[in-house]
């Protein structure tokens, strides 16, 4: 069984694929403790591998992106049966992970990394998108560890002026590498 916090259908709000359909199953719980963290990822039910694809499909229909979040969704021992029975029924799986827990992913599985304190160096390599929280100032330990992408994104922390502020004159200090990330679904009072 798999510990959960919610499943719904909305946009992906943030990141490369934002404005995009999406059933997320935010998987609750987290090995770390962000001081700025706003996601509640408090265990709120229990399902199977099954259960959550079939809900996947009543509340999705045929929406093919399923975002596993949490938390850290990577945290659970399941999570590799959920993303190989979701694949199987024929859906395109994004992990969103703090990329702190080292875990084999198919090749098709869009893996997103957000770093906080620390990286496993291996999900460094295998993220296909790095997010990184401006929260105060552009963390710019986080960027030799990932100076092989093309692009990494800047996410100001809350949406907070001082830190679009931050990220935005970033970017533009940075314009081949870098590109600012907003959490639009706050904008239009979506989850
Ligand atoms: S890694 Fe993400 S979900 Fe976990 S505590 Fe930090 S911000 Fe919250």
């Amino acid at each position: 069984m798999l510990q959960l916090t919610e499943i719904f259908y909305s946009i992906q709000g943030e990141g490369a694929y934002t404005g995009t359909p999406a059933v997320f199953v935010r998987l609750a719980g987290c090995n770390l403790a962000c001081d700025f963290c706003d996601t509640d990822y408090a265990l709120a039910f229990f399902a199977g591998v099954d259960e959550i694809v079939l809900r996947v499909a009543e509340i999705g229909g045929d929406c093919p992106m399923v975002v596993l979040t949490g938390g850290e969704p990577l945290a659970q021992a399941e999570t590799a049966a959920l993303i190989g029975a979701l694949r199987a029924a024929g859906r395109r799986v994004h992990v969103e992970s703090n990329g702190t827990i080292a875990a084999e992913l198919p090749d098709d599985v869009w893996l997103c990394v957000s770093p906080k304190e620390r990286v496993d160096a291996a999900m460094a390599r295998r993220a296909n998108e790095v997010k990184v929280i401006v929260d105060g100032c552009v963390p710019t330990r986080w960027l030799d560890l990932f100076s092989d992408k093309p692009t990494i994104l800047l996410q100001p922390e809350g949406n907070k002026p001082r830190n679009v502020a931050l990220a935005v004159e970033f970017a533009k200090a940075h314009p081949q590498h870098f590109r600012l990330s907003l959490q639009t679904h706050k904008f239009i009072g979506i989850r």
